[in-house]
């Protein structure tokens, strides 16, 4: 006798929308056997987001933030609202970033609305999307309360403005601090491993491993 064969279907699945004039990757992630969901830097443009929901059928149940900067939550507190959805991040280190948002929103040419986290997030924290668990990774560096959210089992993280393909977050920002943005890549996340892939917060994906290899900021040749 033999068993039947089960197609297997992966505990989360993500599309990536960028937004903004920024070209941010917003990320909706969702958990494949309850399909809740949620974005990940809900930033602007809220018709394209409101697009995916509708063409994958994901009912939004929070908004999670990366970190303060209006390309990637100017328009979250607005969404948050129309959606009836908690909003849980970043660390509370950026909390004057998100009291900037409205008048970075208008420099920038995004619909910026200040707002209050439901949820402050820390180290070792975890959030869920449906029945699928996410660590909490704080990095600053980039800005002060910027978090990392990482599925241990899909090997997959969305790192917002850490890392990028090739390149590392700016860090000429009140309270950035290069140094301490190298600490959070090397000591925070090439230990979750080389075979994770990650979402920036601008540009393609990748892996650690492969900018463990080939990044010109933080390669371990460069770095060595
Ligand atoms: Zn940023």
């Amino acid at each position: 006798m033999t068993e039947p064969q089960t197609p297997s279907v992966p505990p989360l699945k993500v599309a990536i929308i960028p937004v903004t004039p920024l070209q941010q990757n917003c990320t909706l992630v969702w958990c494949t056997k309850t399909m809740r969901g949620a974005f990940i830097d809900a930033g602007g443009d809220l018709a394209l987001l409101r697009q995916a929901i509708a063409k994958t059928g994901v009912t939004i149940e929070k908004l999670l933030v990366t970190h303060g900067h209006i390309d990637h939550c100017g328009s979250t507190g607005i969404f948050a609202r129309e959606l009836g959805v908690p909003i849980e991040g970043p660390e509370e280190a950026d909390r004057f970033w998100i009291a900037r948002l409205n008048d970075d929103g208008r420099k920038y040419g995004i619909d910026g609305e200040v707002f209050e986290p439901t949820r402050w997030l820390h180290d070792g924290d975890t959030v869920t999307i449906g029945d699928c668990v996410l660590d909490v990774v704080h990095c600053p560096g980039h800005t002060p309360g910027h978090v990392v959210f990482f599925h241990a089992p899909s090997r997959f993280a969305i790192v917002g403005d850490v890392l990028f393909q090739g390149s590392i977050g700016r860090t000429d920002f009140p309270l950035g601090n290069h140094q301490q943005l190298l600490d959070s890549i090397t000591q925070k996340l090439w230990p979750l491993g080389n075979d994770v892939t990650f979402v920036p917060g601008h540009g393609p994906v990748s892996t650690f491993g492969q900018e463990r290899q080939t990044n010109s900021y933080v390669s371990d040749y460069i770095l060595s």
